[in-house]
């Protein structure tokens, strides 16, 4: 007979948001100033109800199409639930993200913005928009260069009227993932953005530490992903 040694994911939501109440008094702030968005990629709808009954509201799908096949079930059941787009947005899947998708969290080029914007209009939808930034500055990476922030910023505001409400980065892996958070919470004071999207399973801890707002954790809350 084998056995999970884990617990169910229930408890560990619960555990995690422990954690993050902890790193929060550790670097005195308000663990009000932290949302946890728990990354439901690859889980099946069954899974993902089990924390919505728990609770839970916050959770983020890197993919549209595979959010497209779960989500629009849950939110008519759960229609306070915020769903967050955390993965690269095509252009060819702005209008479904748009209809979806309450967060999206990474807008990272103008062309992106310009059909938001007409899409957001469109469909008179206005999800919360963030700029991905390529902290790392990784060529196979997407996101806004740190020194391309402001001006992609004022562009996209000038040109679309879109404005964003934060920030959001994925480390290098090979790299310190501290340096990468502190400068995306520089970035975002510089800006004057209240949001700042960063950190995952291994370093949510770490990110709060560099002042996150806002942390994606999936395998600590579901176990390990199976590849689909
Ligand atoms: C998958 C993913 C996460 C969560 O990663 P875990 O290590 O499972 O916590 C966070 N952010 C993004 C952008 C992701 O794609």
């Amino acid at each position: 007979m084998s056995r999970q040694v884990s617990e169910p994911a229930p408890e560990r939501l619960r555990a995690v948001l422990a954690q993050i109440a902890s790193a929060c008094r550790a670097a005195a702030r308000n663990p009000d100033e932290v949302t946890l968005v728990v990354v439901s990629k690859t889980r099946s709808i069954d899974e993902i109800e089990e924390l919505l009954q728990a609770g839970h509201r916050h959770f983020g799908e890197n993919r549209v199409q595979e959010a497209q096949s779960k989500w629009p079930e849950l939110k008519k059941k759960y229609p306070d639930c915020v769903l967050h787009l955390i993965g690269p947005l095509q252009t060819n899947k702005a209008r479904e993200a748009v209809g979806l998708f309450d967060v999206i969290e990474t807008v990272d080029r103008p062309k992106l913005a310009r059909i938001l914007a007409a899409e957001m209009k469109e469909q008179a939808r206005t999800p919360l928009l963030y700029a991905q930034v390529n902290t790392g500055a990784e060529p196979q990476k997407t996101g806004v260069l740190p020194d391309d922030l402001p001006q992609f910023l004022q562009q996209i505001s000038a040109d679309y009227g879109l404005v964003v409400d934060g920030l959001m980065c994925i480390p290098p892996q090979e790299e310190e993932p501290a340096l990468h958070f502190a400068l995306l919470e520089k970035l975002a004071r510089m800006q004057g953005l209240k949001v700042i999207s960063c950190g995952m399973s291994a370093d949510f801890e770490v990110a709060i530490a560099q002042g996150a707002t806002q942390v994606r954790v999936g395998t600590a809350i579901f176990g390990p992903r199976t590849p689909i």
